[in-house]
């Protein structure tokens, strides 16, 4: 794992200092690391070589890193839900609560800590406040704005930034299905945001040539440019993968329109997507392009919700600044 270096050591020095908190709230782009550095964070508390991090070749290492420690515990919201179910915090409480397996720490990764209702949160308040000694609780969130004051105020926050392209390219080197032009893996890289995760479901779904053929279009004809993006976003057959693809799509565009408004700002160093992507062409006032954005953000949200997605497509589509 490359990159977050600044974490590594902090969590590093907490372990050594005997000062790790009841719980930690990992913060930061979706697909960053955060989950493998919780991981890691775990392996390094059980870890019975000399480094003060993980060895990753001692039996704990190899336990963690492999998914069977008992002591290890990964919670996520169902795909299939919205919000974190309250259900699913008793599980986690109920767990806390029963003896462990096997002395020592253990550590439950809570994903999708931004999706938290009033009820789910306070079932899970009391533990994550007072967790059983030896536990140690990591949330996974990728925006702090959307998580609970009443989680947030219970955890150590730690924040993940972007990685750099050259960190994101050297991570994504051996991954598949990569495009063969130099220019155009430069634009995927570009239009990952610093996130390994992100590109590689960009990778998986084919995101980019969806939203080329939906950048080349929609100047000339929305709702062809709209009908291009569903159908994209409909050759996934279950709907919450439907959603996904159709996040990733929003998300590269989301890329795009940043991009363009920094262009838009300073002309002299407009960044990649702003000079490379399709329809870079487009409106360069930075008023309209932050309207854009903003409509865009709005729309993310919905389909983050239960926005229908054909309909989702068209207004991305005719709001588009081409
Ligand atoms: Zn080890």
């Amino acid at each position: 794992m490359l990159g977050h270096d600044d974490v590594r050591q902090w969590l590093s020095c907490a372990i050594a200092a005997r000062r790790v908190a009841a719980a930690y709230l990992f913060t930061g782009p979706d697909g960053v690391g955060k989950a493998g550095m919780a991981i890691q964070f775990a392996a390094a508390l059980r870890c019975t070589g000399q480094g003060g991090w993980t060895c990753g070749r001692c039996g704990e290492c190899l336990r963690v890193a492999r998914g069977v420690h008992p002591n290890l515990r990964v919670f996520t919201k169902p795909a299939d839900k919205t919000e974190f179910p309250v259900e699913l915090v008793r599980e986690i409480c109920d767990e806390a609560g029963v003896k462990q397996l096997e002395p020592g720490a253990r550590v439950f990764v809570v994903h999708d800590a931004d999706r938290f209702n009033e009820s789910s949160a306070n079932a899970l308040l009391k533990t994550l406040e007072e967790p059983p000694a030896g536990l140690t609780f990591v949330l996974l969130a990728a925006n702090v704005a959307d998580v609970l004051p009443t989680i947030l105020s219970r955890c150590q926050p730690v924040r993940f930034g972007a990685l750099n392209p050259a960190q994101v390219e050297q991570i994504s080197r051996s991954w598949e299905n990569q495009p063969v032009n130099p220019d155009t893996r430069a634009l995927l890289v570009r239009a990952s945001q610093g996130s390994p995760g992100r590109l590689k479901r960009m990778l998986e779904y084919g995101t980019w040539n969806a939203v080329s053929g939906f950048l080349e279009t929609v100047a000339r004809d929305p709702f062809a440019a709209a009908e291009k993006l569903a159908e994209s976003v409909h050759e996934a057959e279950e709907n919450e993968s439907r959603r996904e693809r159709l996040r990733e799509a929003l998300g590269v565009l989301s890329a795009v329109l940043r991009d363009r408004l920094a262009g838009a700002l300073v002309p002299q160093a407009a960044p990649l997507l702003a000079r490379a992507a399709p329809g870079a062409g487009g409106p360069r006032n930075a008023d309209t392009l932050l309207a854009a954005l903003e409509r865009l953000d709005d729309l993310r949200r919905r389909v983050d919700g239960n926005a229908n997605l054909k309909l989702a497509c068209d207004a991305v589509a005719l709001q588009w600044p081409a």
